[in-house]
């Protein structure tokens, strides 16, 4: 293993991929670099898993679903889940580090990739063991006289878990956990920039938990034929997704010949509509942290801020002064709050989408390019642009960086228009002094969620899903339980 700890912190994961029980390496060995953002330098390797291993961790899954008591047995899954939950708790330290590594996330914010995550799975356990899994529905008359029908809640079956790269470890449990508690087996392929996040979680099961072999598998790799394999195979029941709305249309496409149930997360455009009688003070500043935090590399980041023509420089002027203020730097300082994009292909991607802007008539306020006091690492300086063009790319393309665009609007219902010409539907944030006003403002977004005065809608006790081309389907709450069972209607004897 070529761990590679020096005392920045950087630490490499797992190397190995978890198929059938076995914790091992692709067949002829490969593997592929992992870089850390902030440094540049190759932090260790991850196995380069290849369609031959994801057909066998999909062949196993399919076995331990059909040959094993997993789907049956609730109390078994709970005391497995359990001790995934306090073999993650002992983990804990070195997981952040990795994560540190591969993300480049700052060490201040990662309490909800990491102690969030772990909390999430004994939240699954308990919510599992608690949901009533048989409803008697009544009696129901008939033709041929009464029947009653009752409600069997079962396991979907073979569940395969593609995740992205920007909240790794959190989205590997949020994929995973809710479905293994609800008796489904599992194949997840974590991405490529973020292997460790997967393969450590793979280990963890593997040496700390008594999961059954088969019944949960970790196949890395960087290829993206791998995932797409697991989203073409007929032996896989249903594909959970997280990341672009293009690879989620793949997905979606992949799928439709054995039509697989398909659960969605993907991008999002989000705004934030300040209406004119808002506390700037309090809803502006916090826009402005929330785009930077994670260097903006967060699905329901509300990047379109809307400001009413009335009080639109007034508004400029606070996003800009916390924009300016914002702690950028290395990721392992405490202080720090917005570390490096996580790849030059990713910042690359910013610049351009800032540079669009520009041509496209914007205002730069701040920022705009790389701080020029972190030559090295992927920084993106936290950029404002004003007087941006609703049907402009910058407006309408996921960034997934610290940029902010402004458009000004006059009236209520041109703000609700703007705010709902995209493609996307993932969230939205309303400011108001009077919270009727906003509450009746976010029920005409067409979103799947919205906050309202820095309210947060999200959380593992509520639904999350996005409209449009956000996604089909629900994370967290009851809702998101259900999505990994079948709903069976049985009609008996009265
Ligand atoms: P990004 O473009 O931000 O890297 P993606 O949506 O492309 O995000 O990737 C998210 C996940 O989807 C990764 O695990 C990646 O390997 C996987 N992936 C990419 N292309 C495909 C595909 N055609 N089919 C299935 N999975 C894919």
């Amino acid at each position: 293993m070529t761990t590679a700890e020096t005392e920045t912190g950087v630490l490499a994961g797992e190397q190995r991929m978890l198929i059938d029980g076995e914790l091992q390496l692709t067949s002829g060995g490969a593997t592929f670099d992992v870089l850390h953002p902030a440094s540049e330098q190759v932090a260790g390797q991850a196995s380069d898993g290849t369609i031959e291993d994801m057909a066998r961790a999909i062949g196993a899954a399919r076995r331990a679903f059909v040959t094993t008591d997993w789907s049956r047995d609730l109390d078994f899954r709970y005391h497995c889940l359990t001790q995934l939950a306090q073999a993650l708790e002992r983990n804990k330290e070195r997981l952040r580090r990795i994560l540190i590594t591969e993300v480049g996330c700052p060490v201040a914010v990662t309490g909800s990739q990491i102690e969030s995550p772990i909390a999430e799975v004994t939240h699954w356990a308990e919510h599992g063991k608690n949901f009533d899994y048989l409803i008697d529905n009544g009696v129901h008359d008939t033709p041929l006289g009464p029947a009653r029908r009752k409600i069997h809640y079962e396991p979907v079956g073979v569940v395969g878990a593609i995740t992205p790269w920007n909240v790794p470890l959190y989205l590997n449990i949020a994929e995973t956990v809710p479905a293994l508690m609800a008796g489904n087996t599992v194949v997840l392929k974590p991405a490529q920039l973020t292997p460790w996040s997967g393969s450590e979680y793979g280990r963890i099961v593997a040496d700390e938990t008594d999961i059954p072999a088969g019944v949960f598998n970790v196949v890395t790799s960087n290829a993206n034929d791998v995932g797409a394999a697991l989203s073409a195979d007929p032996r896989v029941d249903m594909i959970t997704f997280t990341g672009s709305t293009a690879t989620g249309r793949a997905i979606l496409a992949a799928g439709a010949a054995t039509v697989k149930k398909t659960l969605l997360e993907l991008g999002g455009k989000s705004a934030h509509i300040v209406l004119d009688d808002a506390d700037f003070n309090a809803a502006l500043p916090m826009a402005a942290m929330m785009a930077c935090v994670m260097s903006g590399q967060s699905c329901i980041l509300p990047s379109r801020i809307l400001l009413p023509r009335s009080r639109y420089d007034e508004g400029i002027e606070i996003l800009k002064t916390t924009m300016e203020n914002f702690p950028v730097g290395d990721p392992w300082t405490p202080g720090t709050m917005q570390g490096p994009q996580i790849s030059e292909t990713q910042r690359q991607k910013v610049l351009g989408l800032i540079r669009s802007g520009l041509d496209a008539g914007a205002r730069l306020i701040t920022g705009g390019g790389i701080p020029p006091d972190l030559p090295v690492g992927y920084y993106t300086q936290p950029t404002l642009l004003a007087d941006v063009d609703p049907d402009s790319l910058i407006a309408q393309e996921e960034i997934f960086g610290p940029v902010l665009t402004v458009t000004g609007y006059d009236t209520d219902d041109d703000a609700v228009a703007i705010a709902n010409n995209t493609i996307y539907g993932l969230s939205g944030e309303v400011s108001s002094a009077d919270v009727d006003r906003a509450f009746a403002i976010a029920c005409r977004m067409r979103t799947g969620n919205v906050t309202i005065n820095g309210k947060s809608h999200f959380g593992i006790g509520s639904p999350f899903g996005g409209t449009k081309q956000s996604g089909l389907g629900y994370r967290n709450g009851d809702e998101g339980y259900k999505e990994y069972l079948e709903t069976k209607t049985i009609g008996m004897p009265e």
